[in-house]
């Protein structure tokens, strides 16, 4: 066998060209360094409840061996209570970013099946910056993409403001919402997303990944409107990303079109489980949102005595403009110090960084690492 390289430089490509120049999305770095403080992927300091891990590991048997129930039957069901809807206006996944990638697949058209101008042009919509996923699943099934900016304050522009910088294509196929946004952690009043769906006729997709953190929910316009899909995840308010559970809540016809295109059996057995016992202790994680609420608060004022600019956060994260040095190089500069936040390249937010509300301890441990980088300037 000649060596791989040899192989792809000498034969016809065996991946095709889309695949080939695709930029795949990038995850924050898990690392597995003793005593590093992780506070750069936004998931939750607290461990799940301990009656979450009980039922899970009651689950661990010879059961193993059959499939998991196909449409996550009892876990829509209890949603469903939860939501004060039917079954039939939920769909889980593997995560929400199987059902955010479903949804791409289900309500956009590859770029050569639409024209490149007019209303319609663009095909999968969203501001930016927001969930950097986004454009790369718009990617992967070969749609266009358009970001559309959002104000320096990352406020949503308002619907006068769109309909003149002519940039926000009302009629998009799939406009999705980061709210509350990440990574800015801004979070956007339910009557101004309400008046933006109002004039989509197509489908739009808000993203509540950290909506547990926020002031407003607006899950009430699924339920209301036809074209409008809601987002929820249990990794990060539910301490739950190991086992990958998120679902959409919407209307019957668009959650049937994506129980259509579905894996047969995307939520493995024990995410449906660990899911359903999460919804059975609520109080517990309630309590958590708490406590991670005070902290960002606390640790926001703590880092603007610091010098730092924090930016208003309904989120379990905090951006931040630092002072004294590039952002990039904070990241390295607190790393050495063993505690690890999120740098994004991204233009709008290169002089930022992005930091998890982690324990009182660990955001304490921060803010001397802070204070002692700062000392040494
Ligand atoms: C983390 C995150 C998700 C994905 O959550 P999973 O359910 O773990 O796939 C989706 N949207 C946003 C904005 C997120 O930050």
């Amino acid at each position: 066998m000649p060596p791989r390289s040899i192989v792809s430089r000498c034969s016809p490509p065996l991946v095709r060209s889309l695949v080939r120049d695709l930029k795949p999305y990038t995850p924050g770095e898990q690392p597995k360094i003793p005593g590093l403080i992780k506070l750069n992927t936004n998931e939750n300091p607290y461990p799940p409840s301990p009656k979450v891990l009980a039922a899970t590991k009651a689950a661990v048997d010879g059961r193993f061996r059959l499939y998991p129930n196909p449409t996550a039957q009892a876990l829509r069901e209890a949603l469903a209570r939860m939501h004060r809807c039917t079954p039939d206006h939920i769909i889980v996944g593997n995560g929400s970013d199987e059902v955010l990638a479903m949804a791409v697949r289900a309500f956009a058209d590859p770029a050569i099946a639409v024209p490149r101008k007019g209303p319609g042009r663009c095909v999968v919509q969203f501001f930016d910056p927001s969930y950097s996923l986004y454009p790369v699943l718009a990617d992967i099934h070969g749609a266009r993409s358009n970001p559309v900016p959002l104000n320096p304050d990352f406020s949503i522009p308002s619907l006068k403001e769109l309909k003149r910088a002519k940039q926000w294509d009302f009629s998009a196929a799939l406009s999705i919402i980061t709210t509350p946004n990440a990574p800015s952690g801004r979070g956007y009043a339910t009557s101004q997303l309400e008046e933006l769906c109002l004039l989509h006729q197509k489908v739009v997709v808000l993203d509540e990944a950290y909506v547990d953190f926020a002031e407003q929910n607006a899950l009430a316009l699924a339920l209301k409107h036809p074209n409008v899909l809601v987002a929820r995840t249990f990794s990060k308010a539910y301490s739950l990303c190991f086992q990958r559970v998120g679902y959409f809540v919407g209307h019957p016809d668009l959650i049937a079109a994506l129980h259509k295109i579905r894996d047969s059996y995307n939520v493995n057995g024990i995410g449906q489980v660990a899911a359903l016992a999460t919804l059975d202790d609520l109080p517990y994680y309630q309590a958590n949102f708490r406590t991670i609420k005070a902290t960002r608060e606390k640790l926001s004022r703590e880092l603007t005595l610091l010098g730092f600019r924090v930016l208003p956060s309904q989120t379990n994260f905090l951006l931040v403009r630092p002072p004294q040095y590039p952002a990039e190089t904070w990241l390295q500069k607190l790393r050495e110090r063993k505690v690890l936040v999120r740098w994004f390249s991204a233009p709008l937010i290169q002089d930022y960084l992005r930091i998890t509300i982690g324990t009182p301890e660990e955001a304490a441990a921060l803010v001397k690492a802070a204070k002692g980088l700062l000392k040494a300037a």
